[in-house]
């Protein structure tokens, strides 16, 4: 029985934990709550981390510790008792960067890795409801076998070409001056550090780190936009030495075969008849979850082409929920075909609708002459078109890129 667990709580492992599990849960914590990924500031969290870590990873502390607890360790005294002249960023640094046998002039303290960002495709019913998806990544871990040594205790040797520095600076002839390149170590392919072939680590291949496939689950919240980043901290690659960067996905939203989105605005796009734009009608639109939206046209509200109308409040929801953006619909009236009906109706839609526009009186002295509508071939049409695009400079008509693209 152990005295005291405070110090086994503060690492979040059983008082009969072995030496490597120690490590581990230092390794995992220590991360986690490094100032770095905590804004800057040394938490107390970190601190009790640490003194922990100090305490129990010394076989000789440790048994101290669970004989008399914390009261044991301060009677101590002598160098090393209790946090001894380590800080807890010393600590770290000593802990993440050593066991590689000194990597030469590298600045103290890790080095943070880099961040990943991943495309997650969405779709707008996603981002309308919410959804938790799994997205599956394979990513580096610090080797278990070796603990990220590379290889056996003592077979890890800095590189004597290059000091452990990873690169050698070559002196290069550039015209009448010489220039300093930095050139990778060729003998030990920039690592810093040579391990024989025999005594690397078998299951990592003295890579020091393994890959894996890690599972995260993303939580797509209701009225997230496209290009939204989720962020899972520090589940970048790990590598010996290095806080591990995070994981970023974006959402990427598909596009949607009905709606358009524009912040939290849905905007719709309704083909109706001629005779429901005049006489009223309905309309229906399947929304992003399972209610269909039935709209009324009252009769006489006369639709107009490309009409813009509003239905409030169903829209997107916006991300925090307390709110839903519009719905707006832009009318396309579909106008009949031409010859719909028999001409003896005309006279009807005559008496029905309002009296067209009279035409100005023209002068006496005007010059008249009719003209009649031509119905164009699809070449003509979609020349004109494109004319009336804004392309204004005529077709055959001085120089231009008009002509050069015929
Ligand atoms: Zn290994
Ligand atoms: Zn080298």
């Amino acid at each position: 029985m152990v005295k005291e667990t405070k110090l086994y709580e503060a690492l979040e492992v059983d008082p009969g934990c072995s030496d490597s599990e120690l490590k581990k849960a230092y390794r995992k914590l220590a991360l986690k709550f490094h100032p770095d990924k905590t804004g800057g500031q040394t938490s107390e969290r970190f601190q009790d981390i640490s003194h922990a870590y100090d305490v129990l990873s010394d076989p000789q502390k440790r048994t101290i510790y669970d004989q008399y607890g914390e009261a044991g360790l301060s009677g101590e005294g002598g160098p090393g008792g209790g946090m001894g002249g380590l800080s807890p960023e010393d600590l770290f640094s000593h802990f993440f960067g050593g066991g590689g046998g000194g990597r030469g002039g590298r600045p103290s303290g890790p080095r943070r890795g880099k961040d990943v960002a991943h495309g997650l495709k969405v779709t707008l019913e996603d981002l309308y409801k919410g959804k938790t998806t799994k997205l599956a990544l394979q990513k580096n871990i610090i080797c278990e076998k070796c603990e990220g040594k590379g290889g056996k205790e003592g077979a890890v040797k800095t590189c004597t070409t290059c000091n452990g520095q990873g690169y050698r600076v070559m002196l290069r002839q550039m015209g009448p001056m010489m220039q300093q390149i930095q050139q990778p170590c060729g003998d030990c392919r920039g690592e810093g550090e040579i391990i024989n072939a025999k005594d690397k680590c078998k299951q990592c291949a003295g890579r020091k780190v393994t890959q894996v496939r890690k599972v995260l689950e993303v939580h797509i919240d209701r009225g997230m936009k496209d290009g939204r980043k989720i962020v899972f901290n520090g589940e970048g690659d790990q590598a010996p030495g290095t806080i591990p960067g995070d994981v970023v996905i974006v959402l990427e939203q598909r596009e949607h075969e009905r709606f358009k989105r524009t912040g939290d605005d849905l905007y719709y796009n309704a083909k109706i008849d001629l005779v429901t734009a005049l006489a009223g009608g309905k309309i229906q639109i399947p929304h992003l979850d399972d209610r269909v939206l039935v709209v009324d046209i009252l009769p006489g509200e006369v639709i107009k082409p490309a009409e813009l109308k509003a239905v409030m409040g169903q829209g997107m929801p916006t991300e925090r929920h307390h709110d839903f953006g519009n719905m707006y619909i832009q009318f396309e009236i579909e106008f009949p075909a031409a010859n719909w009906t028999d001409l003896s109706h005309i006279e009807q839609l005559r008496a029905i609708l309002p009296p067209a526009t009279p035409l100005p009186e023209l002068a006496k002295t005007a010059h008249i002459e009719e003209v009649s509508l031509t119905e164009m071939d699809p070449r003509q049409k979609a020349r004109a078109e494109k004319g009336h695009m804004g392309d204004d400079d005529e077709e055959g008509h001085g120089p231009g890129v008009q002509c050069a693209q015929q």
